[in-house]
């Protein structure tokens, strides 16, 4: 991790919020040292994308808490055109006496980790990958295209450079199959490193962007007659001390037991959780059959319209597949929280091994219902209030929050909603693609 002692004035306490808005406050760098705090608001939990604080939440104009910087999450950002150099850390809300804060969705996602290493003897490896499109291009566009690589510079480049700098990991820069999209790939960490660098990326991206006089979104539905954004978590799981346990050759799509039941306990709560994975009105717009995302809850070994993929492994030159074997979780989108994002992975997949689920059924290939009967989906919930609804009303993805933060949620995006149903589709996707 970077180094706090140079050359950038301010170092920013970061949190990303109930609607993954990146928030915080600056110090002086000089000043800040291991448990630097500043102070917070309880009642900032309740403001949603459209940016106000939504009312009848559970927190109020009284209390105050505090964001309190992990050390381990300190990233020196340099680099960004117009910029002066600048330090990110990621901190953790907490009361005023330093213990975590019901509603700390960072916590949440610590707490998860931490059971699947003591309760299970288990650990996880993340990756984060991102979609993105550049609004207001007018050159010609091309999937895939080497020209649509060379008309992202000299942006792409430096965003990976900054990345490179920071720490960050980054793996691959493509152009996307959508009109001006790109995606922007990471190498693995551990999960909370995964979404703390998720955090970053996003707001290295836009800010990049914006530095050149151009703008992207990573929204999930730019433009509602295109291809859609989504936000793939990639995770391999393995033992305590990094162990091989997820790969047996010879079972479906080569899961071991414990694999198949995590991924069981991913496919058996996917519809209560997916307002928390694809939480916005266009959500709802990329989450249908053909657009390469996920339709319906499923397991699947190439197929990429499932909701966990199996991945492929590379073996060129009898490359070893064990270490290497991991799934895609495709379900998420811009809109959901990394932190939450990963913690409900952790948390479902925890869910399945305790339930001592049957393993999960591996769809080879395409999955059309119509023409195997046999093939049993997940239906996914088909609008936010649906998403909304399968949530406030399932007990075991309730108890994985606090009350707080669950009347929260609800009520922000409810409120989200009642502000959007006069608008077409096209303006939600505006509206969004502002946000995001
Ligand atoms: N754009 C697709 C999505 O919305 C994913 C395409 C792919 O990378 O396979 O998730
Ligand atoms: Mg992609």
């Amino acid at each position: 991790m970077s180094n706090p002692k140079n050359s950038s004035t301010f170092t920013f306490l970061a949190t990303s919020d109930i609607s993954a808005r990146t928030k915080g406050r600056a110090v002086s760098t000089k000043d800040f040292k291991e448990g630097t705090s500043v102070g917070w608001v309880p009642a900032n939990l309740g403001i949603g994308p459209l940016g106000h604080i939504v009312s009848g939440i559970p927190y109020d104009s009284t209390g105050d808490i505090r964001l309190l910087a992990d050390p381990n999450a300190l990233f020196h950002l340099k680099g960004i055109p117009n910029l002066p150099d600048f330090n990110v850390c990621f901190s953790d809300l907490v009361n005023n006496d330093g213990t975590a804060w019901e509603s700390c969705s960072r916590t949440f996602l610590k707490n998860a980790v931490e059971e699947l290493k003591d309760e299970h003897g288990l650990t996880l490896t993340a990756s984060f990958e991102h979609e993105f499109t550049e609004t207001n291009a007018s050159e010609s566009t091309h999937p895939f295209s080497f020209s649509n690589f060379v008309d992202g510079e000299p942006v792409g480049g430096t965003i990976f450079e900054i990345l490179e700098q920071a720490g960050i990991e980054p793996e691959c820069w493509l152009p996307e199959y959508a009109p001006y999209q790109y995606e922007l790939t990471m190498k693995p960490s551990d999960p909370v490193l995964a979404a703390d660098r998720a955090i970053l990326l996003r707001e290295i991206v836009r800010t990049c962007f914006k530095a050149y006089g151009r703008e992207v979104t990573f929204s999930p539905v730019p433009d509602a007659s295109e291809g859609g954004s989504g936000v793939h978590v990639h995770y391999g799981l393995y033992g305590r001390n990094g162990e091989i346990i997820s790969f047996d050759p010879n079972k479906p799509g080569r899961m071991s037991k414990i694999a198949s039941q995590f991924n069981a306990g991913i496919i058996k709560y996917a519809a209560p959780m997916t307002s928390l994975f694809a939480p916005l009105t266009v959500s709802y717009h990329r989450l249908k059959p053909n657009k390469w995302s996920v339709a319906q809850a499923f397991c699947g070994e190439q197929n990429r319209e499932a909701l966990v993929r199996i991945c492929p492994t590379n073996e060129i030159g009898n490359r070893k597949p064990d270490k290497q074997f991991h799934f895609e979780f495709r379900g998420g989108d811009v809109g959901a929280n990394p932190w939450i994002l990963m913690g409900i992975i952790i948390r479902a997949g925890m869910a399945g091994i305790v339930e001592n689920l049957d393993p999960v059924r591996v769809v080879v290939g395409e999955a059309d219902s119509d023409k195997d009967s046999s093939f049993e989906g997940q239906p996914l919930p088909s609008t936010l209030e649906e998403a909304l609804k399968a949530f406030e009303e399932n007990e075991v993805v309730r108890s994985w929050f606090s009350e707080a933060w669950v009347e929260t949620f609800l009520k922000v995006k409810r409120d989200e909603i009642a502000t959007l149903e006069e608008k077409s589709i096209e303006e939600q996707c505006e509206v969004y693609a502002d946000v995001y």
